[in-house]
């Protein structure tokens, strides 16, 4: 619309990104650093199939997050609580 070939014309802009892979569609998320998905193949937007400039990785899986963070919350909530008193 501005004259960028290229851009995600989604508001706001790269709301979910794809890559195309031989074995069907991968979920990516912008990264800091490229992951190895990014070496392989481009990143599209979802909605308007811009290809993403920038760096990507794969998108963390959410069941495999949510698992740790019910482990690890109960012990340590209570472990930086402590240290944080001891620390101050
Ligand atoms: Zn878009």
């Amino acid at each position: 619309m501005t004259g960028e070939p290229d851009g995600c014309t989604c508001d706001p802009q790269w709301p979910s990104l794809v890559v195309p892979t031989e074995a069907g569609s991968v979920t990516v998320e912008p990264a800091a650093t490229p992951g190895p998905i990014a070496s392989l193949f481009w990143a599209y937007c979802a909605d308007c199939g811009a290809i993403y400039p920038d760096a990507f990785r794969r998108a963390p899986r959410a069941d495999r997050r949510d698992a740790r963070a019910s482990s690890l919350s109960p012990a340590n909530a209570t472990a930086s609580q402590g240290s944080d008193i001891s620390g101050a």
